[in-house]
């Protein structure tokens, strides 16, 4: 793994460890999506956090399937309060009929997996799931439902696989913990 950056506290998950729960994801989504044609099932993956996760996950999938973005505000101290999601960019897509696998990256106080949720039902999708690579049972202030989960962490504030911390560390193989220093201001 060589040097930690500075900023970073210690790793939570590793390459190694992040490959095979992803290959569980995938193999038991595979097995549940058993003969679904291309154009019936699409991935929609929550940017940016999430591009990392949908990529490996993506490939390892072993149904056909289609992949669509969505983009919403980044995390602010008001959203926390308010539970108020902003939508920056839509799916290209239309999901009425289709199976919908909404992919993201970490779920924190449930708002945005809320959001997204009663955003998606209204289009009349023939199913909705969600799958969650992290999640932080916590700090939860909605209750939502996640089908697929990676991984249950603390409250720390993680970077890296997809994740950052004001746009830096996103791009790190592993799940580190941010030293607090750097993120309590
Ligand atoms: P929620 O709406 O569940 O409170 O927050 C979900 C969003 O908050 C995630 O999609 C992510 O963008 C951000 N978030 C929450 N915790 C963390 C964290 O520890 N690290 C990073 N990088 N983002 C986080
Ligand atoms: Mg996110």
């Amino acid at each position: 793994m060589g040097v930690l950056p500075d900023s970073i506290d210690y790793v939570l998950l590793d390459e190694p460890a992040i490959a095979r729960r992803v290959a569980a994801l995938a193999a038991q989504i595979s097995a549940d999506y058993r003969g679904i044609r291309n154009e019936d099932f699409t991935l929609v993956g929550v940017l940016k956090g999430s591009f990392i996760f949908l990529a490996d996950l993506a490939r390892r999938l072993e149904v056909p399937h289609r992949v669509d973005f969505i983009a919403l505000s980044s995390y602010a101290e008001k959203a926390e309060a308010t539970g108020s999601v902003r939508l920056i960019m839509d799916t290209r897509a239309d999901m009425a009929g289709r199976h919908i696998l909404i992919v993201e990256d970490i779920l924190d106080t449930g708002y945005t997996l809320d959001y997204l949720q009663r955003l998606f039902m209204a289009r009349q999708p023939a199913s909705l799931k969600s799958c969650v690579l992290l999640s932080k049972p916590e700090r939860r202030r909605v209750d939502v439902k996640v089908d697929y989960l990676g991984f249950e962490i603390p409250d720390v504030w993680v970077v890296g696989y997809g994740l950052d911390f004001a746009d830096r560390f996103r791009t790190l193989p592993y799940i580190a913990a941010l030293k607090p220093r750097v993120y309590r201001k």
